[in-house]
This record gives structure tokens, C-alpha cells and sequence, in this order.
């Protein structure tokens, strides 16, 4: 044993902001020379793509749960800024540390990032241990017979189910022993995570859904599992209705990880308490997350790039006032509208809506998916590498096992299939709830008693639609045609 080897053992906190089934806590609970369990914001590191807004919010209560749950167990989270791999590095010297454990990241800068840290740490030898901790099945456990990355969700799917995985959740730590002692650690409230003066707090209401922190993830899945489940399979594209699990935003910050959820799940549905059919709908959609990782890992420009290179092509256009109109929720479409203004006031958007708002983006306005990835980055709590990235290439028809471009959501369609009776557009579109439901999807229908008789003037109270979607449809088809074959 050197002599470093009998120091403590630093626990980095990234992605996984939780004490249960927590391989890298647990690994690093077990040195005898204690933890120290250490955050850094890293801001500066080029390659890492700095957090969106809405991500910030959610980062700084998610710290401040995990703050309190290590205090619980005596232990501080010493929190430091600065280029991660010089940071966790100082911090490893000045604590004399033996061992740093971290659970993987996989997003490329997250990679680059990690390994240069690890050689940095090796050159000073410190140990460095890196744990599968936040996927099912790590990217690489995955290939096809002939060793290619999966590009199709089914196949994929069915490979990770027959491979399986770890079903022996690691419980937190009983007790741990705090190493930290009069190490410097800065101010949460410092960091400026939340929005401030002289910005608007946009995040006013985002406390009423959302409990960020490994306690507000399992109530989550606790009370999905308690009702929300049921009839998931049928009811999971119903934006009116609160049938899906909003676990989302703690699986990005690694409150819960998929082992558990998928472990819940599968005792509810044992026990008789979930049907099989909505059990394996939900644990699908999970695996779609694990899809997403793969592809990210494998293709690792899914966030800049079209998967298929036929669409680099694409006559995109250049339309301010379009995006402007979009982002703000004023499009004139009520469906596109309300996951818009959703998305503004609670930082989320119910799925089907994400992709109703997408494709009417990236086809009825031509603008490139790539602006649309950026907003939602911006201002999702859920926002995340592999699922955004490959979410919105899915909608374009540029990515792995994708919609067909030409398949376009009608968004008038969409909104009498998904909000029968339009409950959910008169949730985040208040001007337009008093028009009758035969309307609610197009005003611009409505004859003028009954736009006057609910206080509506289109273009004055409620804008005017922005395009003619079936303009908008043909443009964007021939638009399509016009491009080559490519790969
Ligand atoms: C344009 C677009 C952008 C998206 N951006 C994101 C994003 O940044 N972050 C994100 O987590 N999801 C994203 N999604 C996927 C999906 O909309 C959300 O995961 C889902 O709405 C979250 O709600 P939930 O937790 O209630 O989902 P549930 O229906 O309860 O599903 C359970 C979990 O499965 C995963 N999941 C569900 N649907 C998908 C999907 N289509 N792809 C990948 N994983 C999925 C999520 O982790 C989710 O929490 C995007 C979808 C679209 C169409």
C-alpha cells in the first residue's frame, strides 16, 4: 500500500445526484479513510455544452436536496467552480485523496472531459474508478450480430431485454465517515443557478409540479406507480390527462436511476397491480432513453448533425420572426401554442406535444431542427444530451429509425385526437377558452358571433395563424423532393 492509498476517497458527483443505487458512493463508502464528496460546476471546459436555464434551476435544487441528504449522513458536499479536470485534481491534492469514483457520462464532450481528468489524476497517482451508474446497459455491451451500432429501436430493444441487467439495487450507504474536513467549499446561493434580477423569474411556477431531489424522484414514481400507470398504453399520448411519470428531469440529474424504475415497474406488474400491457409500454419508453444513449454514443455529432447526410441538403430557411413566433407560443395553432407556453411556464412538454411543436418547426416553418433542439435545451428541466439530440432528429426524419420527413403532423388533427375536448389548449392558452370545442383547434373557423361571444379578435387577442398548413405541407414536401438520395 503507498502512502496516498491510505487517504480518503473523493465520491464526484455529475449526473447522479442520489445516495440509493449509487455504485460510485457505495464503492468510495467503503475506503476506510472516509469520503469527500465533491461537486464542480464546470463552465469553462471547452466541449462541455454549458447548462440551459431551466436545467440550472433544476441543478441548483437538485444540489440542495443532495446537500441535505449527505448532511443526514454527516457528510458535507464540498462544492468548487472551475475546468473540471484541474479542479477535481486540486481538490484530490489538498485532501490527500487515494481514490476518486465516479459514475460515467456519455455525451462526447462528457467523455473527453472524463478521460482527460482521469489521466491527470493517474499522472499523480490517484486512483480513478469510473462506474456504470445511470444506464441499463452501458453503450458499448450493445452491438449487432455483425457488430454495427443498432439503428432501429425494436431489434434494440429486444437485445437489451434479452441481455438484462443488474436487478440488485444498491441501497444508500448506512453510514458514512465525512473526510472533508475544513476543506473550502463555495455558496450554492453563489453559483446564480436560479434567475435573478434584472431577468423576470420565469421560473415562478415551476415549483408547483416539480420537487427536484432524490426524495421528489421516488414520490414520483410512487404515485405514477399508484394510478398514473394505468391505462399508459392508451393513455400516454394524451397531453389533457396525467398519464405519464414526469420522471423525466430526475432520470437527466440521475435522482433515480433506470434499474429502479425498471425494478418497481416489474413488481407492480408481478403483483398483479399493473398490467403487462402498460408495464412493458412504460419500460419501452425507458428504452428508448437507453436507444438515444446508444446512438449518442456511437454517433456522437447526433447533436450538430443529420444522422442521414441526405438532409444536409435541406433548403432550410432563415426565418426570424417564424422561430420568434414559435418559441413565444404565438403561432395561431392552439395545440403548437399551448406545449409552447407549457414549456415556458413549467419547463416541460407533455411528449406528444414535442412532437406536434417539432414538426410544425421543422416543416410547416422550415426551420432547422437544430434551432429547435437549442430552445428546448434552454428551457426544458429535462433537457438532455442523447434524448433531445435524438428526439428532434427522430421528428425531422434525419435520424436512426425515424419519422419519415413526409409524414407531417397536421397540427389541427393532432389537437382533436390527442385534446378531445380542449382542455389542455384552455390550460395554457386562457384566450381562447371560451370558444366551443368544435373550434377550440381552429379559431379561425369560427364564425364572428362566436368569436365575439368568447372575446376572441383573431390577430388582435389571438393571433392569426403564421402559415396555411396545408401551404406550409406542400412547400415542405417538395422541399424534401428536391433532395438527393444519400445515406
Ligand atoms: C422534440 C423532442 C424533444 C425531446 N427532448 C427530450 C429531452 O431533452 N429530455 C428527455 O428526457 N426527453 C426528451 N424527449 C422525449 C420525451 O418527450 C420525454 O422523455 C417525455 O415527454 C418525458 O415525460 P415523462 O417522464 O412523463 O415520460 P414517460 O412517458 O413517463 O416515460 C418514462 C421515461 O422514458 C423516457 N422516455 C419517454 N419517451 C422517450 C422518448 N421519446 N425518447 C427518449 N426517452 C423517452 C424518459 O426518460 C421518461 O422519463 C423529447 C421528445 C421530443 C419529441
Amino acid at each position: 500500500m503507498t502512502e496516498t492509498s491510505k487517504g480518503p476517497a473523493i465520491v464526484w458527483f455529475r449526473e447522479d445526484l442520489r445516495l440509493e443505487d449509487n455504485p460510485a458512493l457505495a464503492a468510495a463508502a467503503e475506503c476506510p479513510g472516509g469520503i469527500i464528496a465533491l461537486y464542480v460546476l464546470d463552465e469553462e471546459t471547452e466541449g462541455l455544452r454549458s447548462l440551459g436555464g431551466a436545467s440550472r434551476w433544476w441543478l441548483h435544487h437538485s444540489l440542495n436536496a443532495l446537500c441535505g441528504a449527505l448532511r443526514d449522513k454527516g457528510v458535507r458536499l464540498v462544492l468548487r467552480r472551475g475546468k473540471v479536470t484541474e479542479t477535481v485534481l486540486d481538490a484530490a491534492r489538498e485532501a490527500g485523496a487515494a481514490q476518486v469514483h465516479w459514475n460515467r457520462r456519455y455525451s462526447p464532450g462528457e467523455i473527453e472531459s472524463d478521460k482527460a481528468a482521469k489521466q491527470a489524476l493517474k499522472d499523480a497517482g490517484i486512483e480513478t474508478v469510473s462506474h456504470p451508474g445511470n444506464l441499463l446497459i452501458e453503450p458499448w455491451q450493445i452491438e449487432t450480430g455483425n457488430g454495427d451500432p443498432y439503428k432501429v429501436f425494436t431489434p434494440f430493444w429486444k437485445a437489451a431485454r434479452q441481455k438484462g441487467w443488474r436487478t440488485d439495487l444498491i441501497p444508500a450507504p448506512k453510514s458514512l465517515t465525512c473526510a472533508a474536513g475544513d476543506m473550502d467549499s463555495e455558496e450554492l446561493e453563489d453559483w446564480d443557478l436560479l434567475p435573478g434580477a434584472p431577468e423576470p423569474d420565469w421560473a415562478k411556477e415551476f415549483g408547483d409540479i416539480w420537487q427536484p431531489g432524490e426524495s421528489g424522484a421516488r414520490e414520483r414514481l410512487k404515485s405514477f406507480l399508484d394510478g398514473g400507470i394505468d391505462g399508459y398504453a392508451n393513455l400516454r399520448d394524451r397531453p389533457d390527462r396525467e398519464n405519464t411519470s414526469r420522471l423525466s428531469p430526475h432520470l437527466r440529474f440521475g435522482e433515480i436511476t433506470p434499474h429502479t424504475i425498471a425494478s418497481a415497474v416489474s413488481q407492480a406488474r408481478d403483483a398483479g397491480d399493473v398490467s403487462e400491457r402498460d408495464a412493458d409500454k412504460f419500460l419501452s419508453e425507458v428504452g428508448w432513453r437507453e436507444f438515444s444513449y446508444n446512438l449518442l454514443y456511437n454517433f456522437p455529432k447526433l447533436p450538430q448533425e443529420n444522422l442521414q447526410s441526405k438532409f444536409d441538403g435541406f433548403p432550410w430557411k432563415d426565418d426570424a420572426d417564424g422561430l420568434k413566433a414559435w418559441r413565444k407560443g404565438m403561432t395561431g395553432y392552439p395545440i403548437v401554442d399551448a406545449g409552447m407556453r407549457e414549456l415556458w411556464r413549467l419547463g416541460t412538454m407533455h411528449n406528444r406535444v414535442r412532437m406536434i411543436v417539432a414538426s410544425f418547426l421543422i416543416k410547416d416553418l422550415m426551420i432547422h431542427w437544430r434551432e429547435g433542439e437549442a430552445w428546448f435545451w434552454d428551457t426544458l428541466v429535462d433537457a438532455d444530451h442523447a434524448n433531445n439530440a435524438a428526439s428532434w432528429q427522430w421528428v425531422a426524419g434525419s435520424g436512426a429509425d425515424a419519422a419519415p420527413f413526409f409524414r407531417i403532423f397536421n397540427p389541427i388533427l393532432q389537437g382533436e385526437k390527442h385534446d378531445p375536448k380542449g382542455d389542455y389548449v384552455r390550460m395554457f392558452v386562457p384566450e381562447l377558452a371560451g370558444l366551443p370545442d368544435k373550434y377550440i383547434h381552429k379559431p379561425w373557423e369560427a364564425p364572428g358571433d362566436v368569436l365575439d361571444k368568447a372575446g376572441i379578435t383573431l390577430g388582435q387577442t389571438y393571433p392569426q395563424r403564421i402559415v396555411d398548413h396545408a401551404k406550409a405541407r406542400d412547400r415542405a414536401l417538395s422541399a424534401f423532393k428536391s433532395l438527393g438520395k444519400g445515406d
